[in-house]
């Protein structure tokens, strides 16, 4: 995993403030969190062997984080500490369950190139390399191109949706993408239109296969040969946080095993799915495949 270790601090308001208004909100509550640590956690919990390439800085955070990922079993020898706060997300939650998030990038900003090549063995040793979007994107463009060079697959979660370069995009085996990360790369499109086209259309711009998460409704899955959605289990949805971290971990698991993408994505769903029947991100994230759902 080469990404972002952040603390996610919530708070629930009743109400959000408004410019230079100030509320009062429930009991602060910090978890350990970022789309790289969730991808970590989540894999190594359910039996991979995952390094983590990332940057937290020397304060409480950092150690919280150094925690969760070692507990999970994470190597951790390039996690790398900055002079420079560890990554945060202000996360507000109102009544209603929806959130305003902020995110404070702090060290993950400081994941630089210099880094990719002292990580070159790792990453060009490695059997998949999963990258999302909360560091720097010279730094994952240097990374993928280092892990492609030595053999490794390349799976990329196009997370916070941002534009990158097609040098990049032709890397990616998969490109993993919500309904609408798929239409921001395609401006012609909306996250309302048919899945199979969004995920034709990805396929143009370069990556050897696409799969598209639809929430409950599971993931669409388009290689060269076959496109076909894989169905979620059902189940009492609590808390989506992290869900898309916890089924991305899980495809990276079951490619780096040898699966081909639609079963890997099939065991990926319910990963998924477990993950939202539990509050919290890496605090809903199964421990074993007993725990999963369908
Ligand atoms: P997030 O940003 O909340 O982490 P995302 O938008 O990246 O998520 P989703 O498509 O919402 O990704 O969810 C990822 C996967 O999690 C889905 O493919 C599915 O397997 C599972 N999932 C999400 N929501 C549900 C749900 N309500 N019921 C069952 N499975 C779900």
């Amino acid at each position: 995993m080469v990404g972002s270790v952040n603390a996610d601090l919530v708070v629930g308001v009743d109400r959000w403030p408004g410019p230079g208004e100030t509320v009062l909100g429930s009991d602060l509550a910090t978890h350990p969190g970022g789309k790289g640590a969730n991808q970590a956690v989540a894999a190594a919990r359910l039996g991979g062997r995952v390094a983590l390439l990332g940057r937290i800085g020397g304060d409480g955070h950092g150690d919280l984080l150094r925690g969760s990922l070692a507990d999970a079993g994470v190597d951790l020898a390039h996690l790398l500490v900055t002079d420079a706060p560890t990554g945060v997300a202000l996360i507000t939650v109102g009544p209603d369950g929806d959130n305003t998030i902020i995110v404070s990038p702090g060290a993950n900003a400081h994941l630089s190139e210099d880094d990719v090549a002292a990580a070159r063995d790792l990453l060009a040793g490695a059997t998949v390399v999963s990258f999302q979007l909360e560091v720097p994107r010279p730094t994952v463009l240097a990374a993928a191109r280092t892990a492609a060079g030595g053999g490794a697959r390349v799976v990329l979660n196009l997370s916070p949706a941002a534009l990158v370069p097609d040098e990049l995009l032709g890397l990616c085996d998969p490109l993993v993408v919500n309904e609408h990360e798929a239409a921001f790369l395609l401006p012609d499109h909306s996250a309302e239109d048919d899945p199979a086209a969004l995920a034709a259309a990805l396929r143009e711009r370069g990556p050897r296969s696409v799969v598209i998460t639809l929430g409950a409704d599971g993931a669409l899955v388009a290689t060269g040969e076959e496109t076909q959605v894989v169905p979620s289990p059902k189940v009492n949805p609590v808390d989506t946080t992290g869900a898309g971290d916890a089924f991305t971990a899980a495809l990276c698991l079951r490619l780096a095993r040898g699966d081909d993408l639609v079963t890997a994505a099939r065991f990926a769903v319910r990963v998924g799915a477990a993950a939202v029947r539990k509050a919290g991100a890496q605090s809903s994230y199964p421990t074993g495949v007993d725990e999963l759902p369908g």
